[in-house]
């Protein structure tokens, strides 16, 4: 096995992890080599579970950070080996997020004396069913293992602070009515025209925008489904409309299922799926230090990801990485090799300063 080099370029090490290919339930050989690597350094204490690695430093320090990076990347899509241009790294998994796998790998090689604690933890099957993630699994099985005060995840973020994210719940909301043949409705009572009203409160719908740690979250309330009918000629007797609601993060699970009950009030309303949101916790010591350092203004999170994933644990967590997250499963997605540099240094330099 060669090894991999952790004191190259931060660049340099993202095209090398580049071309270790590890599409979603194939990481084994790059978690061997990142294992492997950790392992050489006497100031970490690295832990395997499956295909994710944890690599601690144990100073005793006042406080632990946790910097997180997953090392699957989606299925090739003819874009391997690494392709170097105009300072850019082109390949499979070059934006999400070898580059910010790089970033942590480095960090964690180099810092032999953080101001802080750190756990760096790098897993696998991101890409894929929340019940194989890596870190859902960690959580699970090892949630000491992913304490702190607070969790950068280095997914591509274009440089900029995305914090907190908003919660998400699925409800169905039902009506129902009487079946009978369409050649004598007036026998029945149609289910599907009494969704109107459904889909009238929905319309009329005001979505509030929450103001959390100076971020402000934009809530959302929408249908995203409805079924009902039996057959051509039959007056339907159940109508369905599914809706979901994205809710900002002071609002618990709780609440939110009491408001969209108070909002469909007259109708059966049942929750399918829910996760809450996660607090920006921006406000904390160790989060109001890495803003200082990475400045710029920091942007709501609006989709569910890894960041709630450890505020689920009391970890407020940011996502902070190189590359564009657009780019993110794209046959060309690249990273700029500044892009690395500058989060390396500046990640640096809040765990050092
Ligand atoms: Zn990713």
């Amino acid at each position: 096995m060669t090894k991999l080099e952790l004191t190259q370029s931060g660049p340099d090490l993202a095209a090398a992890l580049v071309d270790i290919p590890s599409v979603s339930g194939t990481e084994e050989k790059i978690a061997n080599k990142v294992e492997a690597a950790l392992s050489a350094y006497a100031h970490l204490k690295v832990f395997r579970h499956g295909n994710t690695v944890v690599a601690r430093t144990d100073l005793g320090r006042d406080e632990r950070v946790v910097l997180a990076g997953h090392l699957d990347t989606v299925p090739l899509n003819d874009n391997l080996p690494a392709r170097r241009a105009d300072g850019l790294i082109h390949g499979l998994g070059a934006c999400d997020m070898k580059g910010g796998v790089a970033v942590g790998l480095r960090l964690a090689a180099t810092l032999a004396e953080p101001n802080r604690d750190i756990t760096y933890v790098f897993y696998d099957c991101e890409e894929v069913e929340a019940e194989r993630n890596g870190l859902y699994l960690l959580s699970r099985s090892n949630p000491e293992l992913l304490e702190g005060v607070f969790a950068v995840v280095m997914e591509p973020s274009n440089g900029v602070v995305e914090a907190g994210c908003q919660g998400t719940m699925r409800v169905e909301v039902t009506t129902r009515g009487e079946r009978a043949h369409s050649a004598r409705s007036w026998m029945g009572k149609n289910a599907i025209h009494a969704a109107r009203e459904i889909l009238a409160r929905l319309t009329a719908y005001e979505p509030r925008r929450v103001p959390i740690d100076g971020l402000e979250y934009r809530e959302g309330l929408n249908a995203v489904g409805i079924s009902g009918g039996v057959a051509g000629n039959v007056v339907p007797d159940l109508c369905m409309v599914t809706v979901n609601y994205r809710f900002a993060p002071s609002r618990s699970e709780a609440e939110a299922e009491a408001h969209l009950r108070e909002v469909f009030d007259g109708f059966e309303v049942q929750v399918t799926d829910s996760a809450p949101g996660g607090l920006p916790g921006l406000g904390r010591p160790a989060a109001a230090a890495f803003l200082a350092v990475v400045g710029g203004e920091p942007q709501p999170k609006f989709g569910w990801t890894d960041v709630a994933r450890f505020t689920l644990l009391g970890v407020p967590a940011v996502n902070y990485g190189p590359g564009d997250p657009l780019l993110a499963h794209k046959q060309e997605e690249f990273v700029p090799e500044a892009e690395i540099e500058q989060c390396e240094q500046r990640l640096r330099t809040w765990l050092t300063a």
